[in-house]
C-alpha cells in the first residue's frame, strides 16, 4: 500500500511568512502523526525548518561527496543540515544547466549514497507531446535516470510535463493517468514488479486546491510536486487535506 505524498518545491523563494506557514503545516501535519509532507525550501532554509518536526528536502545536489565544485553541495551536506529528500532533474535545472538523465542519475545515486530520499523528476516538453512522443521521451528518462539502487524508501518519481509547470494548465486526468501507468510499467522493466507496485509516482504541475482531489485519485497518482501553490499557505494546506 503506497502511502500519498505531498511534496512542496519553493523554487529560489523565501515566503515572508515562511515561518508561520511552517508552524501551521507543521501543526496541521505532525499532531495528525502524518508524515506524507515534505518541504524543499532553498538551501538556506533547510537547517532552520528542519527543527520543526518536518521533512525539509534540498531542490539539487551535486554527485560528488567532496571536491573542487564551487558553489555545490553534496548530498551528504544536505543529510548534515537535517535533509530527508533531494529533488534531482527538474525540468528547470535541466533548461537551465543542461543536466542530462546520466547527471541526473548520477545525482540520485548521490542521494542513496547519503542516506536520503531522491525525488526524480521527469517530464516531456510542449513540442514534444505535439509531436507524439511522449510517453517514449519520458520512458527514456525513466529507464536512463533511475538508480539500480533504487528502491521505495529511497527514490520517488515525479511525473511533471515542463508545459504544466508554473503555466496555470494543469495535464488532463486522462493523460496524467496514462503517463503514471506507463511510468510504473517502466520501473516494473527496470527494478521488477515489486519495487514498480512499490514506488510512489507524484504529480507535479499548476496542482492547486480546485484540481488536486482529481488527480490525486487517480490509481496511479500518489500524491503531488507542488510549486506555486506551496507558497500560499490556505491552499497548500487544502491540497494537504485532499
Ligand atoms: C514545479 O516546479 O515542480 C511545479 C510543479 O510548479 P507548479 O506547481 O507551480 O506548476
Amino acid at each position: 500500500m503506497r502511502r500519498k505524498l505531498i511534496a512542496a518545491n519553493w523554487k529560489m523563494n523565501t515566503p515572508p511568512n515562511a515561518v508561520e506557514m511552517i508552524e501551521r503545516i507543521a501543526e496541521e501535519v505532525v499532531t495528525r502523526q502524518d508524515r506524507g509532507v515534505i518541504i524543499c525550501p532553498p538551501v538556506t532554509m533547510i537547517a532552520r525548518l528542519a527543527g520543526f518536526g518536518l521533512r525539509v528536502g534540498a531542490q539539487d545536489c551535486h554527485a560528488n561527496f567532496s571536491g573542487a565544485h564551487t558553489g555545490d553541495i553534496s548530498a551528504e551536506m544536505l543529510a548534515a543540515v537535517g535533509a530527508s529528500h533531494v529533488i534531482v532533474g527538474h525540468s528547470e535545472r535541466r533548461t537551465a544547466y543542461g543536466e542530462t538523465d546520466a547527471d541526473v542519475k548520477a545525482k540520485a545515486t548521490a542521494a542513496h549514497r547519503a542516506d536520503l530520499t531522491a525525488i526524480i523528476c521527469v517530464g516531456e516538453t510542449s513540442a514534444v507531446r505535439i509531436g507524439g512522443n511522449a510517453e517514449k521521451i519520458v520512458r527514456t528518462q525513466v529507464r536512463n535516470a533511475l538508480p539500480q539502487t533504487s528502491n521505495a524508501a529511497n527514490t520517488v518519481i515525479a511525473y511533471e510535463p515542463v508545459w504544466a509547470i508554473g503555466t496555470g494548465a494543469a495535464a488532463t486526468v486522462e493523460d496524467i493517468e496514462a503517463m503514471h501507468r506507463a511510468v510504473r510499467d517502466e520501473i516494473a522493466m527496470r527494478l521488477g514488479e515489486k519495487a514498480a507496485a512499490e514506488i510512489r509516482i507524484l504529480y507535479g504541475g499548476s496542482v492547486n486546491a480546485g484540481n488536486a482531489n482529481a488527480i490525486f485519485s487517480l490509481q496511479d497518482v500518489d500524491g503531488g510536486l507542488i510549486g506555486g501553490a506551496s507558497l500560499k499557505i490556505d491552499e497548500f494546506l487544502r491540497i494537504i487535506a485532499a
